[in-house]
């Protein structure tokens, strides 16, 4: 028979969604109250205050889609992609190759800057891609690409989309919260983020930011945008401050009460503190692989510390010590992506999950798998 669901308690450290504190779950659990009640449009208002404080944004246009971190990205892509425009990407893994399909979806024309899974973006290959492109409108990357755990040099990149007069899309999905993020200081004009990497809130919502010079490059379109719930100009009327608000959909009234008191927790923690906490966590994992003998995929300068990705030992079956840490220690851990798939597993030390005694319960379980592993080999 069907009854309830109570699902089992896990420790999530893989690439995604983090163990959501307590504290968030009860604020979800509040009453839900109207998506046009005026105290509702007093949590949108403080929700994008808070935001503007996680990305270090003062962009006026800043707020939750309601959907996934996916619907962040395509947001970013449709509003600002026009048929015919050409648009540097960079692909150093998964989510670089979703930014180029949303770019051959919208019609653009896409120029690929390809580095090695597990390495950095170049900024010299972005630089020479400019100077045969001239006429590129955009740039695109992934700050934080969490199929590999490398992260690339934003400001760098950002910098050299405005020598050439080009706006940049960011996704900061895996970076948000666990890592610094500067939209203005980078002059990044477009960037997408998800409530359940480093913010730790339950999945679900994805917060973006547009800078002023996005915001002309929409209004200025040649054509509407082929999406209605995406669209910018209609989703504003939804999101602007003060005047007339108007149903544009049913905003996911819970969730949002959730980001709120994430972003709230953000704050009181401080972005700083939350970026060297990661690190210390980070260090703290980083000895206990190496004392597994487990080598990490990405070359230290470039690795973030909320996304370890390590290379699976020779001979062992990579999903049974998945299948074993789940069932025997309640721990999620992530598998490879694509060509990495079987080769590496990702360990994840995001928001609430970077603790010391997740990163010790983590080093305890692969001890005792890959102890045993050996034995039966
Ligand atoms: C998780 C992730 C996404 C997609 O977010 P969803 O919430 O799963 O849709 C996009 N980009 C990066 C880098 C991610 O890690």
């Amino acid at each position: 028979m069907i009854s309830s669901f109570t699902p089992p308690q896990r420790i999530l450290m893989g690439p995604g969604p983090s163990d959501v504190p307590q504290r968030i779950l009860d604020a979800m659990a509040r009453p839900t109250i109207g998506h046009l009640d005026p105290a509702f449009a007093e949590l949108m208002e403080q929700t994008k205050t808070l935001l503007r404080y996680a990305f270090q944004t003062e962009n006026a246009l800043t707020f939750p889609v309601s959907a996934p971190g996916s619907a962040g990205m395509e947001m970013c892509f449709v509003n600002l992609v026009e048929p015919g425009d050409t648009v540097i990407v960079c692909r150093n893994g998964v989510f670089g190759g979703r930014m180029l399909e949303n770019v051959k979806r919208c019609g653009g024309v896409p120029v690929v800057v390809d580095d090695a899974w597990g390495a950095a973006v170049d900024p010299a290959k972005v630089r020479a891609a400019f100077e045969a492109n001239p006429q590129a409108r955009m740039l695109a990357f992934v700050h934080a690409e969490t199929s590999t755990g490398a992260q690339s040099d934003a400001a760098a990149l950002a910098a050299i989309a405005r020598e050439f007069g080009a706006l940049t899309i960011m996704d900061c999905v895996t970076s948000l919260g666990g890592t610094p993020v500067r939209v203005d200081e980078w002059g990044i004009d477009a960037a997408y983020s998800g409530s359940q990497k480093c913010l730790s809130c339950t999945p679900g919502l994805s917060p973006v930011t547009f800078s002023e010079r996005a915001v002309e490059r929409v209004r200025a379109r040649r054509m509407p945008v082929q999406s209605w719930f995406l669209d910018l100009s209609l989703v504003l009327g939804y999101w602007q401050s003060g005047g007339h608000r108007t149903y544009h959909h049913t905003a996911p009234v819970n969730p949002m009460y959730a980001l709120h008191e994430a972003l709230v927790m953000l704050r009181e923690e401080g972005l700083e503190n939350a970026w060297a906490r990661h690190r210390a966590m980070h260090l703290r994992l980083k000895a206990e692989l190496e004392a597994l003998g487990l080598s990490f995929v990405v070359a230290e300068q470039d690795r973030l510390p909320q996304l370890n990705a390590v290379h699976v030992p020779a001979g062992v079956d990579e999903a049974a010590i998945r299948a074993r840490l789940l069932t025997e220690f309640d721990l999620e851990i992530g598998a490879g992506l694509g060509d990495m798939a079987g080769k590496i597993w990702r360990i994840g030390l995001m928001g609430h999950s970077a603790r010391e005694e997740n990163v010790l319960h983590c080093a305890d379980a692969l001890r005792q798998c890959l102890g045993g592993e050996r034995m039966a080999a």
